[in-house]
Order: structure tokens, then C-alpha cells, then sequence
């Protein structure tokens, strides 16, 4: 999956005050476009690149995460710094970029980007916020609000009758691949809730018998995703929510349609079913 970058070492751990070196990467982005070496590999510019000429913008950099010994910090300026050989690409690129472990990299990234540039200012009172010098926060110094990363837990559900999956197509996608049913969890809700409660919602089914499978940081939606098989309860009639979902319906096991990749935990789950390596 996208956050097994084994034997790389992904390393979250606070460190606001680690200076950046000349070689550590530089992300930089506008909205859901990301600063890219130009070619076909996933490539970041570095602290040495970015602050060549402009030696001001080092004090900028907010530090984020490291991988191994390379430090990766955020570019918080509102225009694209000028830089050769480097151009404005779609942050969906490290969805099926190589090499993948640059992908994750990037894509984590993009989850604090996104929470970083929503919180220059306290949403309780208005006034401008700053990071907290002891954790991943930002801090109000007028009203004391402090707020945390954004990380919505969701669940993947791989709905099983005997040996076969039920896989459904959103809605409003036309060519797009078929999917596990998923879900946000909401307010008051455990995720066996969510569970549920999603396949009634988009399906129309009962299950029984939740057996958890494994976690993943979906950080293109701001989310955590749990991954749970849960067998079918009574009866196995389909009743679609259009508004969701375009088609849904069970495939045999030997015609579950094999996933495009294993980098998902939808395709991870997909792929176990496919080969019977799965909890029942
Ligand atoms: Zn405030």
C-alpha cells in the first residue's frame, strides 16, 4: 500500500526547530497543484535549489516530516518560486508515480499543505493563528483555541456472501474502476457503526460477523480508512442509492475484477479476496 515504503523510514515525530539543510526537499504547491522536477519521476526541489539567490526563503520553510535522513519541509509563499528545470504538476500524480515512496511523501504533504493554509486564522475568533512551538498545532494566543491535523476516520467495507464480493461503481464517474463500499464516520458513531450503517445507506444489505482487516492514511481525502469484511445478513437483494452509487453487484470469486493496483487499501482488499487470504 502507498504508506509501506519499507525499507525507507517515515519519521512524523515533532521537530519545529530542525534547521533545514541544502539537501532536504522543498514542497511546494498551489491548490491541488504540486512543484515537480519536470519528467516522468516523482522528484522535489531541494532547500538548496529553492533558496539559491533568495536566501531570505529558508526562514519560510515549515518543517513537516522526514524520510530516512532527509528532512521535508512546506513552502508557505503565495507565488511559484522561479526555478529551472521544475514546473506546476497535478498532486494526483503521486497516486501512480514513481518512485512510490516519494509518492507517499508527497501525498502526506499535501494533507498538512491543505491544513496548514486553512488555519492562518482562529476560526473561534478570528484572529491570526501560529504554530504551537511543543506539538503539530496551531494556537490562538487571543482566545487559546488550539486546533490539530485533519484526519476524518473512514471505513472500507468488503461485503462477502459465501465466495462472493459485493463491489459497486460511484455514481458520476463514468469510466471509473469498481470499489468496496466506504464511508466517513460520523458524529457519535463507532466505525462498526459507520459499517453498517454504510452498507444499508448505499446498498441496502445487513451484515453481521465485522472482522477487521488493516488501516491506511488516505491522505488525498484528509482520511484515515479502516478496512473491515463483514459477511451478508438475510437477504442478498441489492437496493442502489443512485445518488451515490451507479451500479453495484456480486461477483464470484473467480470474477471479481482484478484490481488496478495494490497501492489502495480498497485494491489490497480486493486482492485478498481474489486469493482467499482473508480474515473470516
Ligand atoms: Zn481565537
Amino acid at each position: 500500500m502507498i504508506q509501506e515504503i519499507a525499507p525507507r523510514r517515515y519519521d512524523n515525530a515533532f521537530a519545529s526547530r530542525r534547521e533545514p539543510v541544502n539537501t532536504d526537499a522543498v514542497l511546494y504547491f498551489e491548490g491541488n497543484q504540486v512543484l515537480l522536477r519536470e519528467g516522468d519521476l516523482i522528484s522535489f526541489p531541494t532547500v538548496g535549489e529553492i533558496c539559491e539567490g533568495s536566501p531570505e526563503r529558508r526562514g519560510f520553510l515549515i518543517y513537516l516530516f522526514a524520510i530516512d535522513e532527509t528532512a521535508y519541509y512546506l513552502l508557505p509563499l503565495e507565488k511559484m518560486p522561479e526555478l529551472s528545470g521544475y514546473q506546476m504538476a497535478p498532486v494526483d500524480r503521486f497516486r501512480y508515480g514513481k518512485p512510490e515512496w516519494l509518492g507517499y511523501a508527497g501525498i502526506t504533504a499535501s494533507q498538512l499543505y491543505r491544513w496548514i493554509s486553512d488555519h492562518k486564522f482562529c476560526g473561534k475568533c478570528g484572529k491570526p493563528m501560529r504554530p504551537s512551538e511543543e506539538e503539530r498545532a496551531f494556537c490562538c494566543d487571543s482566545c487559546g483555541s488550539v486546533v490539530y491535523p485533519k484526519i476524518s476516520p473512514a471505513v472500507i467495507v468488503a461485503v462477502t456472501d459465501g465466495d462472493r464480493l459485493l463491489m459497486s461503481r460511484y455514481a458520476g464517474r463514468p469510466h471509473g474502476n469498481y470499489a468496496l463500499i466506504a464511508g466517513f464516520t460520523e458524529i457519535g458513531e463507532t466505525v462498526e457503526d459507520t459499517v453498517r450503517r454504510e452498507v444499508m445507506e448505499e446498498v441496502g444489505l445487513k451484515v453481521k460477523n465485522l472482522r477487521y482487516y488493516t488501516s491506511q492514511p488516505w491522505s488525498f481525502s484528509d482520511s484515515l480508512l479502516m478496512g473491515f469484511y463483514a459477511d451478508l445478513d438475510g437477504s442478498p437483494e441489492i437496493t442502489l442509492d443512485e445518488s451515490e452509487l451507479a451500479e453495484a453487484c456480486w461477483f464470484s470469486r473467480e470474477k471479481v475484477p482484478e484490481p488496478k493496483g495494490l497501492f489502495s487499501l480498497t485494491g489490497t482488499m480486493v486482492d485478498a479476496f481474489r486469493k482467499g487470504q482473508y480474515p473470516r
